[in-house]
Parts: C-alpha cells; sequence; structure tokens
C-alpha cells in the first residue's frame, strides 16, 4: 500500500474536452467523466483487491474525489496512486483511504477523529459514514483551504481544527474511531486515551520510510493489535511524531 507520492510518468485517463457536447453543457460532461471514473475505481482498484464493506464502497463511489485535488490534477484524480496537494504532502492512494476507513467499521452513528486532515477527501468519505468528524491538521495552510472546500461541499458534520494531531483532541474525546493518515514512530499515548472503550484505532506505525498498517482495539482498557499489511506514509509531524525536517 504505498500513500507517498510515485513517480508519475503516465497520464491514463482524460477529461473529455468540452464543446458543447451536443447541447451537453461542459458542467454535465465533466460529471458524467467523474462518475464513470468512479465506478471504475471502485470495481478495480476497492471491490477487486477485496475491500468488502458496501457502505465504504458507495461512499468512495459518490464522493467527487476530483474537487480535492488541485485543478492541474483533476485528470488523474481517480488514479491509483497518492498525488501532490500542497505543503509537500499528499491526497491519499484510493485503495489505502478504503482499507483504513473499512478497518473503522464504522455503522453511522459514532463519533470519529481523523489527524492529517491534508485535501479533507478522507474527512469527507468518514462523513458520510458516522455522525460526526473532528479532523486535525498540522499545516495552517492545509487547514484552511479544507475548511473552506467541505464548508462549500456542504458538509456538515466536519469540524477541522489546526494544531497537533499527535496529541488527539481531548475537546470533543472520547471517539469510537481514530483514523491517523501520516506515519508515527509509535502509537501515540493520547490517541489511544482518546478512544471509547470498544473504540478502533487504524494508524501506520514503523520508520520513517516504511510502515506498517496497524488496527488497534481497546478492549478492557488495553490494546488489541492487529496488523493490516505495510505501507508508506508522510511522517506524522507534532509531539509523538517525527522531528521536521
Ligand atoms: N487524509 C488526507 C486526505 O484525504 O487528503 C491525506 C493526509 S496526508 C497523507 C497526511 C497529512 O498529515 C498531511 O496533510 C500532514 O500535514 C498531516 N500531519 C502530519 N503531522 C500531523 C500532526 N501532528 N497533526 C495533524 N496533521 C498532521
Amino acid at each position: 500500500m504505498a500513500d507517498k507520492q510515485p513517480n508519475r510518468g503516465f497520464f491514463s485517463s482524460l477529461i473529455p474536452r468540452h464543446g458543447n457536447g451536443g447541447g451537453r453543457s461542459a458542467a454535465a460532461a465533466t460529471l458524467e467523466w467523474a462518475e464513470e471514473q468512479r465506478r471504475a475505481m471502485v470495481e478495480t482498484q476497492l471491490r477487486r483487491r477485496g475491500i468488502r464493506d458496501e457502505r465504504v464502497l458507495a461512499a468512495m463511489g459518490r464522493m467527487p474525489r476530483h474537487e480535492f485535488v488541485p485543478p492541474q490534477l483533476f485528470p488523474e484524480a481517480y488514479e491509483d496512486h497518492p498525488l501532490p496537494i500542497g505543503g509537500g504532502q499528499t491526497i491519499s492512494q484510493p485503495y489505502i483511504v478504503a482499507a483504513m476507513i473499512e478497518a473503522l467499521a464504522l455503522q453511522g452513528a459514532e463519533s470519529v477523529l481523523e489527524v492529517g486532515t491534508g485535501s479533507g477527501y478522507e474527512a469527507a468519505v468518514l462523513a458520510a459514514l458516522a455522525a460526526r468528524v473532528y479532523t486535525i491538521e498540522y499545516d495552517a495552510e492545509l487547514a484552511r483551504t479544507a475548511r473552506e472546500r467541505l464548508s462549500r461541499m456542504g458538509l456538515a458534520n466536519i469540524v477541522v481544527i489546526e494544531g497537533d494531531g499527535s496529541l488527539g483532541y481531548p475537546a470533543a474525546a472520547p471517539y469510537e474511531g481514530i483514523l491517523v493518515a501520516a506515519a508515527a514512530p509509535e502509537i501515540p499515548p493520547r490517541l489511544f486515551e482518546q478512544l471509547t472503550e470498544g473504540g478502533r484505532l487504524v494508524i501506520p506505525v514503523g520508520r520513517r520510510d516504511w510502515q506498517e498498517l496497524r488496527l488497534i482495539r481497546k478492549l478492557d482498557a488495553k490494546p488489541v493489535v492487529t496488523r493490516l499489511g505495510q505501507c508508506r506514509f508522510v511522517p506524522l509531524l507534532g509531539e509523538h511524531g517525527w522531528e521536521e525536517t
């Protein structure tokens, strides 16, 4: 599972060139293109690779991922790799977003914390699957842009916070689910504390360049760990993260 931006030497999908398309507006053509891209993404990148939660598949099949990437990368929005979003950060590959969210096993009534808002895409998918989403971002500019984008899209059950998510967000704790979208050297203790009993934390843990994706469940106040596979994320910064280079 790769989250870091690979070398992108290909350009395999193109948005239709907008004429009036025989009466169709450019906006309608784009919507149709995006819908087709999402259908293909769900089938080939998610379902075929083992994502089974129909709610996750449906939410990602509806979410307009192209609205979360810089305009020049619009044609690549649904491709099978992460993309740069500015500030040296990335929007994660669709598969890893689906795998992490599926591991939270959301039913719809939960309060969820995401660490690493980035573009806001993953928070938007979470907001379609849970009651409330708090998402915290270290980079002030990314936090501002994501807050504006999510509010423009009318997603009212998401709160974007600027701050150090390695400390969690105690003001709204506890959470049934916590998703960390950046690589941690260890499981940040404050995040585990902010889980409900029975709550789930999904987090990449390991070296700065390679990590293991882990699901930690809080059972009888103790961590029960499931290893979900290797992955590669940008580093978690802050008090319980890596030092900035
Ligand atoms: N979930 C995002 C999306 O859907 O676009 C992608 C997240 S990106 C892979 C990782 C993000 O974690 C970056 O935006 C980075 O600035 C942020 N980050 C790193 N350390 C952080 C910290 N201590 N607290 C909050 N955010 C942090």
